[in-house]
């Protein structure tokens, strides 16, 4: 794993939560994409040389719909940047770790993603990503 590429922050609205960002880091939201597989609508921020990611569901059912009618609104996962996410995916699945998805899949922010079930990381569900070339 390279770095932590950025923390996902599952809101209810991208409209109210952007401003409350914006305002926080004193920096603009640089991107907004839809994943429409996801049923995701993302908003971006720089911190660094990391990146923090908002998520609003576009359906009442969608995964952070469900997650924010359970938990409420906050932190959702720790996503990590790796270098080859097959090595990564084999890897970790050698080591127990159970991943949500067998193929690297699109992502938000032109990445392949892989997430990892949170029963086996203290809770925490973690995304790998890969920069597609
Ligand atoms: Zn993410």
């Amino acid at each position: 794993m390279r770095k932590i590429e950025h923390i996902g922050i599952a809101v209810k609205k991208l409209s109210m939560a952007v401003p409350v960002y914006e305002k926080l880091l004193n920096t603009k939201c640089y991107k907004t994409e839809t994943v429409e597989s996801e049923y995701v609508k993302t908003a971006f921020f720089r911190v660094a040389d990391s990146k923090i990611e908002l998520l609003e569901s576009t359906t009442p059912d969608g995964v952070i719909a469900r997650f924010i009618e359970k938990k409420g609104e906050g932190l959702h996962h720790l996503a990590f940047a790796v270098e080859d996410i097959d090595a990564e995916m084999k890897r970790l699945e050698k080591e127990g770790f159970v991943l949500l998805n067998k193929e690297p899949k699109e992502g938000a922010d032109n990445k392949l993603v892989c997430f990892l079930h949170p029963k086996n990381t203290t809770g925490v569900l973690i995304e790998l990503c890969m920069e597609k070339k």
